[in-house]
């Protein structure tokens, strides 16, 4: 059985112009690959325990990490390409919306709207689904896959993205459970490069799940076609200072409001609104409408234990707020 679908695996169909792709991923398309891969940490996180694979955020959250660790800069993947498409592989069935009346035309979807619009997610086989249930031949279809489309020059690359994805999500729920300062992570200098990974991106999913994608300052929450985020996580006092990594250190910001609160140009107040310098107001080149966020609250995380600490809000508007 397990051989049958490490066959199926090898035989995806994927676009093979030579020109496009690179060696690296053995001169083929490797979003099927990207979109398994993700399936298969998510399967590792524990957070599958439905038959039907939803086209979630976090999906595609994890299918970018792919592509953004192991993919040339400035090329970006669409997991609204292969998601629907692994039907033609035999790796799963489109589980059409209920709301959806007619048959699900694939080669119409194109972005993630149009896919959750038209199907709630996928369903494996179940014998695929209790394969990849279990860790030990869930890690044979994984070595598969990645001997199979990954040059060995990359392979370690690919094995250690699933591997920080495994321990940042886990990173992530020690920061949401905890309430006292989070800095124990990766001590040992052994890791140093891995360690760092972890705590970037797990920290970063605590706080744009507890923000839900919105900017606190601004109140922004944009999300690109393929399920690009516009907020970043932000810590209140830096890293390199704090070593503090609980939600309480953290916002999630826009890349306009993260660069204007790290430089001092905005920061909140006690009442947890928001603060614009006076600077603002006589730089030409600022956009307006920063000026018009001073005094409105910012948005927060709806439990308040998660809330700024005022300690850390404190901090930032006596270092570094430029008020004037
Ligand atoms: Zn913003």
């Amino acid at each position: 059985m397990l051989e049958e679908f490490i066959q199926k695996l090898k035989n995806l169909r994927t676009d093979k112009n030579r020109k496009k792709w690179s060696p690296l991923t053995c001169y083929q398309a490797p979003h099927k690959p990207f979109v398994l891969l993700s399936i298969m940490d998510h399967f590792a996180q524990g957070v599958i325990t439905k038959k039907i694979i939803e086209p979630t955020f976090d999906l595609v959250e994890t299918f970018n990490i792919y592509w953004q660790t192991i993919m040339p800069l400035g090329t970006k993947g669409n997991m609204a390409y292969p998601f629907p498409r692994l039907q033609n592989d035999g790796i799963w069935r489109l589980i059409p919306n209920p709301g959806f009346k007619d048959r699900i035309n694939i080669a119409s979807i194109f972005s993630m709207k149009k896919l959750r619009e038209v199907c709630v997610g996928a369903r494996f086989d179940d014998e695929l689904f209790i394969l990849l249930s279990k860790p030990e031949t869930r890690e044979q279809l994984r070595f598969a896959l990645i001997n199979h489309y990954f040059d060995k020059d990359i392979r370690a690359a690919v094995l250690e993205c699933g591997n920080v994805n495994i321990k940042a999500y886990e990173y992530s729920r020690t920061l949401l459970m905890l309430n006292e300062k989070a800095n124990s992570y990766g001590n040992d200098t052994e890791n140093k490069s891995q360690n760092k990974k972890v705590r970037d991106q797990g920290f970063r999913k605590a706080i744009v799940t507890l923000y839900e994608h919105r900017c606190a300052l601004c109140g922004i929450r944009m999300l690109t076609p393929e399920g690009h985020t516009v907020v970043e996580a932000a810590h209140i006092i830096a890293w390199r200072e704090s070593h503090d990594d609980s939600p309480t250190n953290g916002m999630s910001l826009c890349r306009l409001c993260h660069w204007s609160f790290d430089e001092g140009l905005m920061s909140v107040s006690k009442n947890y609104e928001v603060m614009v310098s006076k600077r603002v107001s006589t730089e030409k080149n600022f956009p307006g409408h920063v000026l018009t966020l001073s005094d409105r609250a910012i948005f927060k995380p709806e439990d308040n234990s998660f809330w700024p600490g005022q300690e850390n809000l404190e901090w930032h508007r006596g270092k570094k707020f430029i008020r004037s």
